[in-house]
């Protein structure tokens, strides 16, 4: 019985999910157990303590990661995140999505993921330096245009890489823009970098409903869960598809919009930096997050946390295709259940990778000490995701498994291919 379906127990601890995914890839392709091994842990974990005098002249301990999952493709890449909730377990779990994300996306990039514990809204502008630089003081030697590139990742934007190449290149004695990507365009930031992870999820989701419903974007109706970098910049472009975005929420609620949204798209964000919320919005019907999720619509986009989807919600998920703006958002029991009720679930690592392809741009264009344009920034995006949807969607049908697996499959194949050829023992 549907209502029967409960929770796994432990199904939302992501280091544990990031495992299972892993293990899960033995359906389709084989890996000796010695590489099998060495992907299940990371190649090395950083945790320090940032000990900081605050405004007020109290002081306050926060404690930072920074993990570096698998660089056999080549250096370390991955975001760093600023919430309460950060721990070593999700970092690790998202340290393993990024080695598979570069994979998948073809970058010459590894994997890692950073993050401080801390809520970013409780800080001012000048603690969040502070931290900031600390973090950088601490993990500076393991960082590095050739080492491990952090960028931008929730609770963190181009201001905050700003400040981790100013400290790293302090460090250093030189101006090292490669260092960090997701940077101000005046520091060497790529153009259309901060909105690339939301165009390459309408991307995905345009080709997933070209190739799954047979159906054209204009018109299809969206639920979008999530209004920071990725949301926002999803609802724009699949406005601008004319796709008909019919809710839309953040931390604070959401709002339903039968007929669509119906004002434009620079009215709706800055009626948003008003409000401080989408939940505050002065026109659409409230709705809780949890209803958003379960909408009746033809694609939803969770693009806020992890963890959204899981044993207590996925059998009342009625979109028919679910397209992962953010990391880990379905447990991977809930993506059972989903596979069942024949809902498709275009995963993560495919659809939020355009943000580290822009970044690969961003570091090339550091590298070489170029700017390109913005038309052949997005163009390239644009090609490098139509290839990467349908190398996944084909190996999907070919295989006969979920565009997850055929996606992990792709993406593990890969690394091991070069750690075998490099020789990793
Ligand atoms: P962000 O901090 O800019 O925005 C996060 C959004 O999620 C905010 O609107 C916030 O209100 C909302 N949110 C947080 N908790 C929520 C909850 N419990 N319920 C509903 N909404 C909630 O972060 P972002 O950069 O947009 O990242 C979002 C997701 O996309 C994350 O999973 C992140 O790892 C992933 N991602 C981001 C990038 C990037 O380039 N920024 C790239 C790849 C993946």
């Amino acid at each position: 019985m549907e209502q029967e379906i409960r929770a796994e127990k432990g199904e939302e601890d992501p280091y544990n999910n990031a495992l299972a995914q892993l293990a899960s890839v033995a359906q389709v392709i084989e890996i000796e157990p010695e590489y099998y091994e060495m992907l299940k842990t990371p190649r090395r974990e950083i945790s320090v303590y940032l000990h900081m005098k605050m405004t007020d002249g109290s002081v306050k301990s926060f404690v930072g990661y920074r993990i570096q999952h698998n660089n056999a493709r080549g250096p370390y890449k991955g975001g760093l995140r600023y919430h309460p909730m950060v721990s070593m377990s999700e970092t690790r779990a998202l340290a393993m999505l990024m080695t598979w994300k570069t994979a998948l996306i073809d970058v010459p990039f590894g994997g890692a993921k950073g993050g401080i514990t801390v809520d970013p809204a409780q800080l001012n502008e000048d603690e969040l330096e502070e931290l900031t630089r600390k973090y950088v003081d601490s993990i500076y030697y393991t960082i590095g245009p050739e080492v491990d590139v952090p960028a931008p990742d929730v609770g963190t934007n181009p201001q905050v890489m700003a400040w981790i190449m100013n400290e790293y290149s302090k460090m250093k004695g030189y101006n090292v823009p490669a260092v960090v990507t997701g940077k101000p365009v005046e520091l060497g930031g790529s153009l259309g970098r901060n909105e690339a992870t939301g165009r390459g999820v309408v991307i995905t989701a345009r080709e997933a409903l070209k190739a799954i419903l047979g159906k054209d974007i204009k018109g299809a109706t969206f639920a979008v869960q999530g209004f920071g970098n990725v949301g926002s910049n999803t609802v724009r472009f699949l406005m601008e598809m004319g796709a008909k975005v019919v809710a839309v929420s953040d931390i604070g609620g959401g709002r339903y919009f039968a007929d669509g949204i119906q004002v434009p798209f620079e009215k709706l964000r800055s009626d948003f930096m008003a409000s401080g919320s989408i939940g505050k919005l002065p026109y659409g019907a409230p709705i809780t997050n949890e209803e958003l999720l379960e909408s009746d619509v033809d694609v939803l986009v969770p693009a806020a946390m992890e963890n959204q989807i899981t044993g207590s919600n996925a059998h009342r998920i009625r979109a028919r295709i679910v397209v992962e703006g953010a990391n880990g958002p379905t447990t991977p029991f809930a993506d059972r259940v989903l596979e069942r009720n024949g809902i498709a679930v275009i995963p993560d690592i495919l659809v939020n990778s355009g943000g580290v392809l822009v970044s690969y741009f961003e570091w090339v264009q550091n590298l070489e000490r170029e700017q390109w344009s913005l038309e052949e920034v997005n163009s390239k995006l644009e090609a490098r995701m139509i290839k990467a949807f349908g190398d996944v969607h084909k190996l999907a049908l070919e295989k006969g498994v979920s565009h997850r697996l055929a996606a992990l499959a792709l993406s593990v194949d890969r690394v091991v291919r070069a750690m075998r050829l490099a020789g990793w023992h």
